[in-house]
Formats: C-alpha cells, sequence, structure tokens
C-alpha cells in the first residue's frame, strides 16, 4: 500500500488571519460567532444619538433585476418625497388581510428571516475599528458599524451604567474606551453581547486627526436611496409583477 502523503502543519499567523476578517469597507457588521472591538466616536448628528436610525424596504429589483434596498420615507423622507411611504403603505394593506394569502406572502414574506419588504431598521454608530497585531492596537475608520435593535441598545446600556456610576463614558474623546462587541448563534437566536475593555485613551493619541476625518453626518454616508413614492412603486411593480393584482391595489388608493 502506497503511504498516503502527510499534512503539513504550520504555525497559526494570527494577524494575518484576522486582517483578512477586516476591510476597507465603509460599513462594517459584527459576523456570527466573532468579536468586533470598536472604538464609539461622539455624535455628529445634533441629536446627541450614538446610534443613528435608518429604516429600508429591501428586496426590490431595479431595471436591472438586482435587489436594491430603498429608503422608508416614513423616516427618511423629504421636502421632495415627503414622509408618507407607498412601501408602508403595501405592507399595512397586506397586514390587514385585504390581500390574498399568496399576495400578503408576497409582500410580508414566510417569517422567520424572510420579512418581505417590510421595513427594516439598522443602528449605524461611527466608529473606529480595532485590530489587535503583536505590535499593538491599530485604528481603521472612521467607518459605520451597522447592528440590530438589541445590539445598539446593549451598548446605549453600557454607556448608561457609566454614566450612573459617573465614569466616563465610552464616547468621550478623552477618558472613552474601546468596546467588544460578540455574537454568537444564528437566525432568532442571534445573541450580542458588549463589554467594555477598559482600554481607556484620548482619540488624540489612538487616532490623530480623528476630528477631520469623522464623517459629518451618519445618514449621507449611508447614501440612503430615497426615492418618490410613485418611484417607490415602479420599484415594487418591478420586483412582483403580476403577482400582486395592481388593480385591486390601486382602487386601495395605491
Ligand atoms: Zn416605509
Amino acid at each position: 500500500m502506497a503511504e498516503m502523503n502527510k499534512p503539513k502543519f504550520f504555525a497559526v499567523n494570527l494577524d494575518s488571519n484576522l486582517s483578512e476578517l477586516t476591510s476597507d469597507q465603509l460599513i462594517i457588521d459584527v459576523k456570527a460567532e466573532t468579536t468586533r472591538t470598536v472604538r464609539l466616536l461622539p455624535p455628529v448628528e445634533d441629536s446627541g444619538h450614538a446610534f443613528v436610525t435608518s429604516a429600508n424596504h429591501f428586496k426590490l429589483k431595479d431595471e436591472e433585476g438586482d435587489n436594491r434596498a430603498l429608503a422608508c420615507l416614513a423616516i427618511h423622507g423629504n421636502e421632495e418625497t415627503g414622509t408618507e411611504c407607498w412601501l408602508c403603505k403595501l405592507v399595512e394593506v397586506a397586514r390587514q388581510d385585504m390581500l390574498t394569502p399568496e399576495e400578503k406572502t408576497l409582500v410580508l414574506g414566510k417569517g422567520g428571516l424572510d420579512n418581505g419588504i417590510q421595513q427594516s431598521k439598522r443602528f449605524y454608530a461611527q466608529v473606529l475599528e480595532r485590530e489587535d497585531t503583536s505590535d499593538g492596537p491599530v485604528y481603521r475608520g472612521p467607518k459605520l458599524l451597522s447592528l440590530p435593535k438589541t445590539a445598539s441598545g446593549e451598548c446605549l446600556e453600557a454607556m448608561r451604567v457609566q454614566q450612573r456610576k459617573r465614569r466616563a463614558i465610552a464616547t468621550d474623546p478623552e477618558k472613552g474606551q474601546d468596546i467588544d462587541i460578540s455574537r454568537t448563534g444564528t437566525g432568532r437566536k442571534t445573541k450580542y453581547r458588549v463589554d467594555l475593555t477598559g482600554d481607556v485613551a484620548s482619540l488624540d493619541d489612538i487616532f490623530p486627526g480623528w476630528q477631520d476625518k469623522m464623517l459629518s453626518s451618519v445618514i449621507d454616508a449611508l447614501r440612503l436611496k430615497v426615492f418618490a413614492p410613485d418611484i417607490q412603486k415602479q420599484f415594487a411593480m418591478r420586483t412582483f409583477g403580476d403577482l400582486l393584482d395592481w388593480k385591486k391595489l390601486e382602487e386601495m388608493g395605491l
């Protein structure tokens, strides 16, 4: 019998392996079964919100047939588009059982992770992404950390505890600190955990020139597709074709 080639073993190159997980993309999230370390930057919006809410309707087809996310006008509408979201109205009609069961499933999805074209909210914080190398931590950014409601709530709660204890909160430019956000489980069992690292440092030290490098608006940086209701409708017509009864919908004022 021929001798099998034995596998060779190499030393783990953690730095190289970990840097593959980081990317040059502006928007980052926390992948399943990983921990991301970030420094939350102070808010740039006058709301003072460390996490900015963004609401989209997903899975709508553009002219090329590619999936697009359209901004929800109820949240992002402006003077030009108004704040009456056509897609929210379609969702509402489906929820109120004014469509056939098949149509309802198309619009609202099958449940679980499939929510059809229902409004989906994400929460974005401007952060520095920390990568731990053998030479110490390296910070990149600013980036936009995208989290679901539960996870952004955990971050805010951690800051509230700091505030209650009269300590500098994580976003403080002088005495703030990095936080670890860990994600475990998948689907509905997804859980996020937020831990303060205790690595207190001034932004000037870890990221010189941070003020000049910060994004002046989180919402602008997201480049949302804020389209008027009639254009939203065109997207829906392309997406669902004759699977929806458009005549009936028009009678409902859609
Ligand atoms: Zn909407």
